[in-house]
């Protein structure tokens, strides 16, 4: 991803968070998406499908699995929001779904590209909006962890509600 992308996105959450008085973890996903004109649609879905989120008659609709942790469904709405504030003329033109994010965070963006390209985005502007960088530079601040402290970055993820392995990448990028 550029560099001028990547500034981008963290501005535009950044604005997003302002916009919306949130100024401490849990950032409420669900009232952001719907601040964005989203309706959101929970059902059970297939294990590996996390969402989708598409454009009907001028509202867009988040989906949901049901069935999935609600950890991984806070991931799935954010990773639509950015969607939904980066990509929107794609997800007017054709619904777009979402498998398993997990290969894909742990891609290079470097060689992204096309439909890629979108879903690096998708995924940095949801790690922007559930583990804003500011918010975890006090939480370190206030208490100091090491990168290698399973027991640390879970108890921190619990109070961020993301998975442990989603802040673990965060931190490392943030940090590391
Ligand atoms: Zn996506």
């Amino acid at each position: 991803m550029k560099q001028s992308k990547r500034k981008s996105i963290q501005s535009q959450v950044g604005e997003l968070l302002a916009e919306h008085n949130v100024t401490s973890a849990p950032v409420p996903v669900e009232r952001i998406a719907k601040a964005l004109g989203a309706q959101l649609r929970f059902s059970p879905l297939d294990d590996e499908l996390s969402g989708m989120v598409y454009v009907k008659d001028g509202t867009p609709i988040i989906g949901v699995n049901a069935l999935h942790h609600p950890n991984r469904q806070r991931f799935t709405i954010a990773h639509e929001c950015g969607h939904l504030v980066c990509h929107r003329r794609a997800i007017t033109k054709e619904i777009h779904v979402d498998k398993s994010f997990t290969t894909m965070l742990m891609r290079d963006s470097n060689s992204a590209t096309g439909e890629d390209e979108m879903e690096v985005e998708a995924n940095l502007f949801a790690a922007e909006l559930l583990m804003p960088a500011s918010f975890l530079a006090l939480s370190l601040k206030e208490y100091p962890i090491d990168i290698d402290d399973e027991a640390a970055i879970t108890a921190l993820a619990r109070k961020y509600k993301v998975s442990a392995a989603a802040m673990r990448f965060r931190l490392g990028n943030l940090f590391a």
